[in-house]
């Protein structure tokens, strides 16, 4: 696998489906070898949730979007 680089996690982006970008949270695990975990936020109905850095481009909010859930809290 090529070594991990982050394009689409960037702070203040707006994903195609109207999720915000907040930081990166390591307050979340990742569930992904070589990604870290971000927060997004959904612009729709506010709900903020962890994803894989690598995912933010195609997650939907868990809320309103039937997405998949966010990511757990890391213990
Ligand atoms: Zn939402």
């Amino acid at each position: 696998m090529a070594k991990y680089k982050n394009k689409c996690a960037k702070s203040g982006f707006i994903t195609l489906n109207n999720q915000s970008v907040i930081n990166e949270d390591s307050s979340y695990s990742s569930n992904h070898e070589s990604a870290k975990p971000w927060r997004l936020r959904c612009l729709t109905c506010g709900h903020e949730y962890g994803a894989n850095g690598c995912d933010i481009h195609i997650r939907k909010c868990p809320e309103c979007q039937g997405g998949a859930k966010g990511l757990d809290k890391a213990t």
